[in-house]
């Protein structure tokens, strides 16, 4: 009979807010590239999950440094007007260095995508949370691990943390081949990379009708998947009405959703 105990133990962060400087921007791929931060206030950072979400403030001017906002309780309070801020995925923090990296997808146009595009040393921008990490403490037996491009820091870092031999499936799906990224794991896995230009423009299925495809160990897994939201609708779906995978062993988040700007991810899917 399968497990249906959460794997998963959420861990609180304390509330901080940080400024943050560029050190380095370095493109991964045509389209994500690595911001790296770095600064004395990273000082106590955590992220202790792979799917940890930061909350990041863009100033419209990034030599800016005058915005900083006190911090009341678990709000932030601004001097002026509030600057757009988005969810990213601390994708590598190293203490001693006092780095910090996040890869951004640079798209056509938003806030994050155009600092992202533009980000030089020198240039600021502000930070919030993680607030909470999903820790997995209970046993799994294989991951299941779908998204596209936005979910590629997330399941790049879990790939790294996962212990040697562990059974991994996951299926990606990117704009084309240039998208496709090095994914180094000691993990036990099997990748496939899915292409949009494959498939036609309002075509949001092909993750989930690929995922349908795979043959799933025995055992107990735990299914995470993030992405743009209709696709996720669907993936979701299907793990729950299909695979009859609990609720309480997958993760499925809409990371954006076409044609709205700042889409909130808490949202539920089915809505
Ligand atoms: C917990 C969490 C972690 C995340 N981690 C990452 C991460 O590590 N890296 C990352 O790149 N994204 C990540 N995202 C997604 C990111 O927050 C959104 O894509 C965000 O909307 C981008 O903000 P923006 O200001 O560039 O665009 P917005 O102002 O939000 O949107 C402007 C327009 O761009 C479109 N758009 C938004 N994002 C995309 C996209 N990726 N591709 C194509 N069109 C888009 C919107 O539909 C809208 O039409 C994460 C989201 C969450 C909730």
């Amino acid at each position: 009979m399968a497990d249906t105990t959460s794997p998963i133990e959420v861990v609180q962060h304390p509330f901080v807010f940080r400024l943050l400087e560029v050190r380095r921007s370095t493109w991964l791929t045509p389209g994500m590239v690595r911001v790296t931060l770095g600064g004395g206030a990273l000082e106590g950072f955590r992220s202790d999950a792979a799917d940890d979400g930061a909350r990041l403030f863009f100033p419209p001017d990034p030599l800016d440094a005058s915005w900083v906002p006190s911090v009341d309780g678990t709000s932030l309070v601004f001097p002026g007007e509030r600057p757009p801020g988005r969810e990213y995925s601390p994708r590598r923090y190293d203490p001693v260095a006092g780095e910090l990296d996040f890869d951004f997808v640079v798209h056509g146009d938003g806030s994050a995508s155009n600092w992202a595009r533009n980000a030089v040393p020198g240039h600021y921008l502000g930070l919030s949370g993680p607030r909470r990490s999903r820790v997995v403490t209970g046993r799994v037996d294989w991951y299941l691990l779908a998204g596209d491009e936005t979910a590629i820091p997330s399941i790049g870092r879990r790939l790294e943390m996962l212990a040697a031999g562990t059974p991994v499936f996951a299926v990606i799906e990117v704009a084309d081949a240039s998208e496709e990224q090095p994914l180094p794991t000691e993990a036990n896995l099997n990748l496939t990379w899915l292409h949009r230009a494959n498939v036609a423009a309002n075509d949001t299925g092909q993750l989930a009708r690929t995922l349908a495809t795979l043959t799933l160990p025995d055992g107990d897994g735990f299914s995470w998947a993030a992405g743009e939201a209709t696709a996720m609708r669907s993936v979701r779906r299907h793990w729950l009405d299909e695979r009859g995978i609990p609720d309480t062993r997958m993760r499925v988040t809409g990371y954006w959703k076409r044609a709205i700007a700042n889409y909130d991810h808490h949202l539920p899917l089915d809505e």
